[in-house]
């Protein structure tokens, strides 16, 4: 088991230093203007990284502000002018790769192969993804009839104006990056708020946009409490769109607070999501799918694979075949370089999670590994081995609340129509997984599942290419693909007369 004894490497320390600075309105950055802050921890060791600035009411207005008047401008930069910029960031986030990694690392906990090849990685995708989209951002000439005379039509794609950009703590700098890019694609300006527990890779990626060049006020940060920053965005008036990752009742708290503004909403929620196992499968290829579904950044992923469907004839062999394989997980601090599974990313979080192993055992589930702190040196980071529980009903909360961390459910089925209805059983419909190898029945499967994502033979493959959001309580609207950036535009239709 690898020692905690890591510190932030020395390369890091401008940064941190720089961190109680970390609002950044119209290119300046400033501590909060009411003074407070907020500290940072390494999840790890539960030792202070920095501290950040605490945001409040004033913050937001004054962020708002900047965005706006910086709107004009931007939406009147030119289509090519515009995707340069993104183009130009998504290259300095790659030359800075190492460093967001290592503070994704630090400030989440998750292993730096995960911080680098799946958070910076897909971030610098996704923001080259986007820097193609503003020169094809195109709108229509609908074939009309006139009730009179001869007219044309023609519509036009146009940004919505300032948008407030709320993300979590469990990818933060690809949650802010999902957001960012499409809005800035489309010509709208933004004010970013990341989570207090989370937010020195926002800071980096403010840094590196204005480096770029992307002119002051175009992208502003309030760091702070959600309660407070947070909430300010949500109300303002300013704000003409929010866009947020998070949990369904944040989501809830924000369509009530944005209706009397009536502002536009795109809400990625929580997920209960159902992984099923066909006997038929190949058993090692789902073995590795169910494992990743469930253990990568430490179980704390929307879509990840929580509620394990397996059919009764192939259950015993693979539920074998996962503790093997739980059981071998190395815990330890994410810089270290043999780490395949971090610490959660708080200690709230992990009393979260705790509670729901004590759920599991007294709903009278199976316990066949993990559910415990790892002593010794790890002790004082917020650790959990990689926990499956076996014999789970879908009315145990294990089976039916999003945990968020390192807890499997399995649980068992005889018949495809009886997986599918299961499946949907849920208030939830981020994603599923179907693991067959009979093509009929993957596609068929596919189709009945009442989920924003399906994943065939495979699991949380993601490209910014595909849009990525939730059915009923997951959420409405899509990340990624065309659809995200068509979600922050608004059509309109300029009628011309020609007799
Ligand atoms: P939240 O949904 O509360 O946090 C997500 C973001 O929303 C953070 O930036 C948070 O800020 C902000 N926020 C919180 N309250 C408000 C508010 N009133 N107005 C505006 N913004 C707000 O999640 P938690 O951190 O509380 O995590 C709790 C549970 O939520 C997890 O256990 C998990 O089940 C779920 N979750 C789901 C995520 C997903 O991707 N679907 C992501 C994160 C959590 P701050 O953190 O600074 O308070």
């Amino acid at each position: 088991m690898t020692t905690p004894q890591i510190r932030p490497p020395e390369e890091l320390r401008p940064l941190l230093d720089r961190a109680p600075r970390s609002i950044i309105i119209g290119g300046r950055a400033a501590g909060a203007a009411e003074g407070g802050e907020i500290e940072t921890l390494d999840p790890a060791t539960g030792e202070v990284l920095t501290r950040i600035a605490a945001g409040t009411a004033a913050d937001v207005d004054r962020a708002v502000a900047a965005a706006s008047a910086a709107f004009p401008s931007w939406r009147e930069l030119s289509p090519d002018a515009r995707g340069r910029l993104l183009s130009d960031l998504s290259v300095l986030i790659e030359e800075n790769a190492g460093e967001l990694a290592m503070l994704e690392t630090l400030d989440n906990g998750k292993p730096m192969t995960e911080s680098l090849y799946l958070d910076v990685g897909l971030a610098a995708q996704s923001w080259r993804y986007y820097a193609g989209w503003p020169t094809k951002l195109s709108g229509q000439t609908p074939p009309i009839s006139p009730m009179v005379g001869q007219s044309f039509v023609y519509t036009r794609r146009e940004p919505l104006g300032v948008v407030g950009a709320i993300v979590p703590w469990n990818f933060p700098l690809l949650m802010a990056t999902w957001k960012l890019a499409p809005a800035l694609a489309a010509g709208n300006t933004v004010v970013l708020k990341p989570s207090e527990m989370t937010s020195l890779s926002a800071l980096r990626l403010v840094e590196l946009a204005a480096e770029a060049g992307f002119p002051p006020g175009v992208i502003n940060l309030v760091t702070g409490y959600g309660h407070q920053a947070g909430q300010a965005l949500i109300e303002h008036p300013g704000v003409a769109k929010i866009s947020f990752t998070g949990s369904t009742a944040t989501g809830r708290r924000i369509v009530t607070a944005s209706a009397g503004s009536l502002k536009k909403l795109t809400l990625e929620l929580g997920g209960k999501s159902a992984n099923i196992v066909f006997p038929d499968a190949d058993l090692a290829l789902a073995a590795q799918g169910a494992l990743t579904g469930i253990f990568l950044n430490q179980g704390q992923v929307c879509c990840a694979g929580s509620r394990l469907m397996v059919h009764r004839d192939a259950h015993d062999d693979l539920v074998g075949e996962l503790e093997k394989a739980a059981r071998e997980i190395r815990l330890g601090h994410g810089l270290a370089d043999d780490t395949e599974m971090g610490p959660l990313v708080s200690a709230t979080q992990l009393e979260r999670v705790m509670r729901y192993v004590e759920s599991g055992r007294d709903q009278g589930a199976t316990l066949v590994c993990g559910g415990e702190r790892p002593d010794g040196p790890l002790s004082d980071g917020y650790y959990l081995r990689p926990t499956i529980f076996t014999d789970v009903r879908d009315d145990m909360a294990i089976a039916s609340e999003e945990i968020f961390g390192p807890v499997l459910s399995v649980l068992t089925f005889d018949d495809e129509e009886e997986a599918v209805r299961r499946a949907n059983s849920t208030e939830y419909g981020l994603a599923a997984g179907v693991w067959t190898s009979d093509i009929k029945r993957a596609h068929r499967v596919a189709h009945g599942l009442q989920a924003g994502t399906v994943w065939v033979n495979t699991y949380n493959m993601l490209d910014p290419a595909a849009p990525f959001g939730g059915y009923k309580a997951s959420g409405y609207g899509r990340d990624l693909g065309e659809e995200s950036l068509l979600g922050f535009t608004q059509t309109k239709s300029v009628w011309v007369g020609l007799d």
